[in-house]
């Protein structure tokens, strides 16, 4: 092996330049050449590659998006898209590949990999919810953006004694919601992992009222449902003021927190080690403060589990 080509596909995750930049510099210390591919795997087959050098990825480490662009390219997922990217590694003489993406991106990975093109992925995305491994890169700091605003919700739904449903990201998982919530000592955590009943929490609320409670924050994955139509069942069970806020993009946004980068640092350097041992199709996971690796084929069969135990300290703490 002697030249890497880099991507990132998907949805964009701070962090993924860190990545990018671990895994440009690792390869070249090396001795191996580096290419980026711009725009995930549209770039790869429109031959969107130029070469990296270590300075293209200074600077780089504390910016929030990825510099190598992204794009969602269905046309991938058929044989003819892929043959057509082959095509391209051929031209640029590019043996392997670093996918920085989610469940999507690593099937792109995979049809490389069995073409006989290692690919290894990186888990790119804020919203955790990939298996085998604790965190992903750009979870850390949507979770920090998140509690920015909730501080500052706070202080104005205890000026008007409100309730505030904030509608935070995770597609499917509720771990944004989760972390954000014991973090921003929400007074509620919804998430799709649990079962929740609208009048119980329309009673809790009531109560902390009773109890003086001046502001009550419910935090709400978007996996569950919309904000205003939280909010809608919610009002059916009493005046509670209640006002709904969605985050959105802010939350993809924004420096890396440190957490990010140096877990961005450790598996880029680490995916060029696999690809130096021979391997791929395998995506990276830190488990247990552990690099670890796991054939993608397992990663699609296995389903990513939230920290619930957060659920059950958020009940407890937000009496
Ligand atoms: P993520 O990687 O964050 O899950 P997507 O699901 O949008 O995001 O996938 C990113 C890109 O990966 C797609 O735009 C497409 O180019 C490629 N891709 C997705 N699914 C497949 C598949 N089944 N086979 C090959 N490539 C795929």
């Amino acid at each position: 092996m002697k030249r890497i080509g880099i991507l990132t596909s998907g949805g964009d995750a701070p962090g993924m330049n860190a990545a990018i930049r671990a895994v440009t510099r690792r390869a070249l210390d090396k001795g191996l050449e580096v290419f980026g591919i711009n725009y995930g795997y549209a770039g790869l087959v429109a031959g969107d590659i130029f070469p990296l050098t270590a300075s293209d990825v200074s600077d780089r480490i504390q910016r929030g998006g990825t510099f190598l662009y992204s794009a969602r390219y269905p046309e991938f997922a058929k044989e003819e898209g892929q043959l057509k990217g082959i095509e391209q590694l051929k031209k640029f003489g590019i043996d392997a590949l670093v996918v920085i993406g989610g469940d999507g991106s690593y099937h792109g990975a995979l049809r490389l990999t069995e073409h006989g093109y290692n690919a290894v992925g990186l888990p790119g995305t804020i919203d955790n919810d990939i298996p085998y491994t604790d965190f992903t890169i750009g979870f850390d700091t949507a979770v920090s953006t998140v509690i920015e605003s909730i501080d500052k919700i706070r202080d104005t739904a205890t000026s008007h004694e409100r309730t505030f449903v904030i509608e935070v990201m995770g597609r499917g998982a509720g771990d944004i919601a989760l972390w954000a919530g014991v973090a921003g000592g929400a007074e509620e955590i919804v998430v799709p992992e649990r079962d929740f009943d609208i009048g119980e929490i329309a009673d809790r609320i009531k109560r902390g009222r009773e109890k003086g409670k001046k502001h009550m924050l419910v935090v709400l994955a978007e996996g569950v449902m919309h904000a205003d139509e939280f909010m809608d069942k919610l009002n059916k069970y009493g005046d509670f003021q209640a006002r709904a806020t969605v985050l959105g993009h802010v939350q993809r946004g924004g420096s890396p927190t440190a957490r990010d980068r140096v877990l961005a640092s450790k598996m880029g350097a680490y995916a060029v080690d696999l690809l130096e041992d021979g391997k791929g199709g395998v995506a990276i996971g830190m488990e247990d403060n552990k690099l670890t690796y796991h054939n993608m084929l397992d990663l699609f069969d296995g389903k990513h589990k939230p920290d619930l135990d957060l659920y059950d300290l958020n009940k407890s703490l937000s009496r």
